[in-house]
């Protein structure tokens, strides 16, 4: 629904399949879209190399969306690695891992991507912050809830006086449900640039190709969360579509 008050967005953008998404929503519904990434470690450079892939495969397979597609941004967050590296006690190290999360969970790193994102669009004059956050899937993540998304919009909003709309996508809707919406958004052409150029794996593997994209092997001990959430996801969007 396009409006006065809100005709550009920021979307954090990492290259995965859902931020993906998510821009290819905002570009249908804003006229200048920028795009941010957070590079914390050499863990994600994968992810970093896709996404320029997919930025430029949105460019020449969507003409009509390649000339609102503005800057991308891509910002140096090393620190987190102090934060990550210091203080992890044997204890909170355990449970970390055995809830799913990766080791190198920083409490709270959505709420910092959020403020550095927030103060880029309030440089850019970007009024709204699009982020492909989802309780259906992770809601390990207390710092990607809906709640703590509006209380975010509110802190911004009051804290850099100016008024910020955060936009969560996903936040309802499954795996299965994110690959729908992206052939809603552009059909299967989109479904295909996803398939194959977005990167979602936390270990990294671009070796196997499944009809899902490059990822772990499912059902195996050593597949990544991630993956067996894309995997899973993709099955049941093809059983039901
Ligand atoms: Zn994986």
């Amino acid at each position: 629904m396009q409006n006065k008050l809100h005709t550009a967005a920021l979307v954090l953008f990492s290259g995965g399949q859902d931020s993906t998404t998510c821009l290819a929503e905002a570009l249908s519904k804003y006229d200048r879209v920028e795009t941010l990434a957070f590079d914390y470690g050499q863990r994600h450079r994968v992810e970093l190399d896709c996404r320029l892939t997919v930025l430029a495969e949105i460019k020449k397979q969507f003409p009509h969306w390649a000339h609102k597609l503005g800057d991308d941004h891509q910002f140096d967050m090393a620190l987190l690695g102090q934060i990550s590296d210091c203080s992890l006690t044997r204890d909170v190290a355990f449970e970390m891992e055995a809830s799913g999360l990766p080791n190198t969970f920083v409490p709270g790193r959505n709420l910092l991507f959020l403020t550095f994102a927030a103060a880029l669009a309030y440089r850019r004059g970007l009024q709204v912050i699009v982020t492909g956050v989802c309780e259906t899937d992770f809601s390990g993540y207390p710092d990607c809830r809906d709640d703590t998304m509006k209380a975010m919009q509110i802190a911004l909003s009051l804290g850099m006086d100016k008024r910020f709309l955060i936009e969560t996508p996903l936040m309802w809707i499954d795996k299965a449900q994110t690959w729908q919406l992206a052939e809603d958004l552009g059909g299967k052409v989109l479904v295909d640039l996803i398939v194959e150029h977005t990167h979602t794996c936390y270990l990294g593997d671009r070796v196997h190709r499944h009809d899902w994209g490059y990822g772990c092997e499912l059902g195996q001990k050593t597949t990544c969360p991630a993956c067996d959430l894309r995997g899973k996801g993709w099955n049941k969007y093809k059983t039901t579509a």
